[in-house]
C-alpha cells in the first residue's frame, strides 16, 4: 500500500510530460491541475482504504484521456436538464412543469434586455410589476383582481397575513394538509398570525359545525384543496356555494388553497377531479391561490385570484416584497397565460397540457420506436403502464401510459438505473420487479436520442 502511495506522481512534475501539455493546450492550466488533483486525490483514498488498485500509466494517453473527461465533467452545470421516464408529468423533483418555447423566449428577452417591469410606458411614471399579468388572469379566471407571488405557499401566507393576522380561521379538520417539504395547513397558519379554529371530522364536515365555530374573532372560512391523497368511502363536505352564502351572511372572507390550478376543463381527457378555477370563482369563493408551475404548466409563481378588495389589502401589505415574483417567472407566465387564448390551443402549445392529452397510440409508437433503437443493446419488453399527472394533482388517476422495459445482461436494475442518472444527459427511469421501466408519455420525441445515447454507454461504475 505504501508503496503505491510513493509511486503517485507529484502534480508539478506531470505538468511537464507530452501528454497532459497537450491538455493544458487544448484546455486550460488551472483545469488540468484541477483534474490531476481530484483523480490523484481519488486514487490515494482507494489505496489508503486497502482497495486493491491498479495504477495507470500516468504519461498515456489512457490517462490523458480519463483526466480530459473530468475537466469536461467539472465543466457541466449542476444544475441541468435530465430527461423524465418517470410517468409523472409534473414532477416536483424534476422541476415540475416543462415551460413552453414562448415563455423561455419570453424570458430570454426581459433577461438579456432592459424592460418595462416597473415603469408605465403610457405615462412615463413608475409602474408596478403586478400589473403585467393581472388582467389576462382576470379574463381567464372570472377574478375582479389579482396578484401574483413567489409560489403558491408565499400566497397562502400573504393571503393569511393579511387578512386574518390575530384573529381566528376557521378550516375542516379534513383538509389540514402537508403537502411536502413540511408544508403543513396547520402551522402557516400560525405562523401567518392567525389562530386555527379546526371544525368537523377528518372524514366528514357539515355546514353548521362552520357556523358553530363562527365568532367575533373570526376572519376568514378557509378551504383547502386535498390534492396529494384522497378519502374514499362515508365522507362529506359543504358545497361551496353554501360555504360562500355562510361567509357573506357573517361578513367573512371565504378563501381556498387550491395548489394546482386548473384553467380549463379538463373532463375531456378523463380529469373531473381537478376544479377549474373560474368554477371555484364563480361559486361564490372571495379569494383562490393556485401554483403557476403545476397544471397550469408555467414558472414557479403563485397565484391569488378574486374579489377586488380583498387583493387591494393583500397588495398594500408590507411583507409582499418578500414573497414578490422575480422578473424571469413573470415573463414567462404571462406568455405562458397568453397561450391559454385564441389564437392558440393551449392543449397543443402548453407542454403539460399537451403530455396528459396526448393520444395513447402516439405513446405506443414512441415506445415501439425506443424498443427497435435499443435493439441489440439490451433486452426490451413495451407494456403497458400508468402515467400520473403529480405534483399534487389527481393523486389516484393513472393516465394510460406505455412503458419500455429494459434488462441489460450484465447489470442489475440497480446498477442499470444508476448509470442512467450519471449519463451526460441523465435519463430518470423507475424500477419495478426487477426492470427499468422507461414511460414514454413524460419522454418527448426528440428526447429518445438521448435514451438511447444514455443506455449505449451505461457501464457499472
Ligand atoms: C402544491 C400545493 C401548494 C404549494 O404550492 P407551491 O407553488 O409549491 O408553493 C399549496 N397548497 C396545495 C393544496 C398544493 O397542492
Amino acid at each position: 500500500m505504501n508503496d503505491q502511495l510513493r509511486q503517485l506522481p507529484q502534480i508539478e512534475a506531470m505538468l511537464t510530460s507530452p501528454t497532459i501539455g497537450a491538455l493544458i493546450y487544448t484546455h486550460s492550466r488551472d483545469e488540468v491541475v484541477a483534474a490531476l488533483r481530484l483523480t490523484l486525490a481519488n486514487l490515494r483514498r482507494a489505496i489508503t482504504k486497502g482497495d486493491l488498485v491498479q495504477l495507470p500509466d500516468f504519461v498515456g494517453d489512457a490517462f490523458a484521456d480519463r483526466l480530459r473527461t473530468v475537466i469536461e465533467q467539472e465543466r457541466r452545470l449542476n444544475l441541468r436538464a435530465v430527461v423524465n421516464a418517470t410517468g409523472i408529468i409534473i414532477h416536483t423533483n424534476l422541476g415540475r412543469a416543462r415551460l413552453a418555447p414562448q415563455a423561455i423566449e419570453a424570458m430570454r428577452d426581459v433577461g438579456l434586455n432592459p424592460s418595462n417591469l416597473e415603469l408605465n410606458l403610457t405615462t412615463g411614471k413608475r409602474g408596478s410589476r403586478y400589473d403585467h399579468a393581472e388582467a389576462l388572469i382576470c379574463e381567464l379566471t372570472g377574478a375582479e383582481a389579482a396578484l401574483i407571488v413567489n409560489n403558491c405557499a408565499a400566497a397562502v401566507v400573504l393571503g393569511l397575513m393579511g387578512t386574518a393576522m390575530g384573529r381566528t380561521v376557521v378550516a375542516s379538520r379534513g383538509e389540514l394538509i402537508e403537502i411536502g417539504g413540511s408544508f403543513r395547513l396547520p402551522d402557516v397558519i400560525a405562523q401567518s398570525g392567525a389562530i386555527l379554529r379546526e371544525v368537523g371530522a377528518t372524514n366528514k364536515t357539515r355546514l353548521s359545525d362552520y357556523a358553530e365555530a363562527i365568532n367575533d374573532d373570526t376572519a376568514v372560512l378557509l378551504k383547502s384543496h386535498t390534492s396529494n391523497f384522497k378519502i374514499v368511502g362515508f365522507t362529506s363536505a359543504p358545497a361551496r356555494r353554501d360555504l360562500a352564502k355562510l361567509a357573506k351572511d357573517r361578513n367573512l372572507i371565504l378563501m381556498e388553497d387550491l395548489g394546482s390550478g386548473v384553467l380549463i376543463d379538463l373532463s375531456p381527457y378523463g380529469m373531473t377531479d381537478e376544479p377549474v378555477v373560474a368554477d371555484i370563482l364563480r361559486a361564490g369563493v372571495d379569494v383562490v391561490m393556485f401554483s403557476g408551475d403545476k397544471l397550469l404548466g408555467g414558472p414557479q409563481a403563485g397565484i391569488i385570484a378574486g374579489k377586488a378588495d380583498v387583493i387591494a389589502k393583500l397588495r398594500s401589505h408590507p411583507l409582499l416584497r418578500a414573497l414578490r415574483i422575480d422578473k424571469l417567472s413573470l415573463a414567462a407566465l404571462e406568455a405562458t397565460l397568453r397561450l391559454y387564448r385564441a389564437p392558440h390551443d393551449p392543449f397543443q402549445t402548453i407542454p403539460v397540457l399537451k403530455m396528459l392529452s396526448e393520444p395513447l397510440a402516439d405513446v405506443q409508437a414512441r415506445a415501439n420506436a425506443l424498443a427497435a433503437q435499443l435493439d441489440g443493446l439490451v433486452t426490451t419488453l413495451v407494456i403497458p403502464s400508468d402515467a400520473y399527472v403529480g405534483g399534487g394533482s389527481l393523486p389516484q388517476q393513472g393516465l394510460q401510459s406505455v412503458a419500455v422495459s429494459i434488462a441489460h445482461p450484465d447489470m442489475t436494475a440497480e446498477t442499470l438505473a444508476d448509470a442512467l442518472r450519471r449519463a451526460p444527459v441523465p435519463v430518470i427511469g423507475r424500477i419495478h420487479q426487477d426492470q427499468v421501466l422507461l414511460d414514454m408519455r413524460t419522454v418527448t420525441d426528440a428526447e429518445l436520442p438521448l435514451v438511447v445515447d444514455a443506455i449505449g454507454h451505461a457501464r457499472p461504475q
